[in-house]
């Protein structure tokens, strides 16, 4: 029998997990020769998530999980999913309903008979976001796939069923700035996505602030695109090319007309202009090397503080 295998983190979702594990059961069970275990991976939630996830995995057999010493985000916290799984196929999906379990008999579907290596759900509105998050979420996928070689796809959410291959390939990639969606487009195969309408969460709060949000787009680009830094090279090309050009031709008009400018106001400007452009390029260059140092020191994505995996 084939065994299917589900990571979900959770960071502060006590209340979410008992409807969860409800809903899985039930979906579950109408899934024919299937086998399956749910990891939980508590991404060092402040409420009583632990306490919860000890109580289901007392009640049920096919309850595991994993529990970090503190919050690592919700990325480590799928990389420990992938690194503990044993499934031939596995599932990522988040703990407060917003990917909704009776989603996953098609998504198995699709990589079980439809010749899919990966399914993935797909939102096709954003219903209950507010316009102005939804309006930069959609400028960030146009800016993101105009400079970088990945695809991102408007929507797609990170609640995906894989095959044994793509999360051996996912294994494969340990860097430590994980943007899990460029991953999953980079690694390649094929992918089916499934549509559905936005769903609120059950309960509790999104953990993702405007700023979380922001930053993460960053992560997006400094991860997948190398653009920037051509763009700092081109700025700084095009600014040296001009200043040489206008020093050939205050040489000249001076020698030929004898007339200079005396305002300071223009200069000052310039100068400044000029500062901002360098500092700009510098601090590309400089998230650039901040990433570079982060792989470097070789630091594992989290560490574990407790779990049940070997019951
Ligand atoms: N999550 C996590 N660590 C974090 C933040 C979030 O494991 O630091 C989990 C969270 O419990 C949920 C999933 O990641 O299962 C998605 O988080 P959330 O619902 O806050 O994001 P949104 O749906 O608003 O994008
Ligand atoms: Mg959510």
């Amino acid at each position: 029998m084939k065994r299917l295998s589900l990571i979900i983190p959770c960071y502060n979702e006590a209340l979410s997990l008992p409807v969860l594990v409800r809903e899985l059961e039930d979906t579950l069970a109408q899934i024919p020769d299937i086998e399956y275990e749910i990891l939980f991976v508590d991404d060092g939630s402040s409420d009583d998530s632990l306490e919860v996830i000890e109580t289901l995995a007392a009640a049920h057999p096919f309850v595991r999980y994993i529990s970090f010493s503190r919050n690592f985000g919700k990325e480590s916290a799928i990389v420990a999913g992938f690194e503990h799984v044993g499934g031939d196929y596995v599932a990522v999906m988040d703990a407060d309903m917003q990917d909704p379990p009776k989603l996953l008999p098609a998504m198995l579907k699709a990589v079980t008979d439809e010749g899919y290596e990966c399914a993935g759900a797909r939102r096709v509105n954003r219903k209950g976001e507010p316009p102005i998050r939804s309006f930069f979420a959609r400028l960030f996928y146009c800016v993101i796939n105009m400079i970088s070689d990945v695809n991102l796809v408007d929507g797609a959410r990170d609640y995906k069923l894989l095959s044994r291959k793509v999360v051996d390939a996912l294994l494969r990639m340990p860097e430590y700035n994980r943007f899990s969606k460029g991953m999953y487009e980079w690694i390649g195969f094929r992918t089916k996505w499934i549509e559905y309408e936005n769903v609120e969460r059950v309960a509790g709060e999104s953990k993702w602030s405007f700023w979380k949000l922001f930053k993460y787009s960053l992560e997006a680009v400094f991860s997948f695109s190398t653009v920037p830094l051509s763009l700092a090279f081109v700025m700084g090309l095009a600014f040296l090319l001009g200043s040489l050009a206008m020093i050939v031709f205050l040489i000249l008009r001076e020698y030929l007309y004898h007339v200079s400018a005396y305002g300071w106001t223009s200069l000052v400007c310039l100068i400044l202009f000029v500062c901002g452009v360098q500092l700009f390029c510098l601090g590309i260059i400089g998230q650039y090397l901040a990433k570079t140092y982060l792989e470097v020191k070789r630091r594992p994505h989290y560490i574990v503080e407790k779990q049940n995996l070997r019951q």
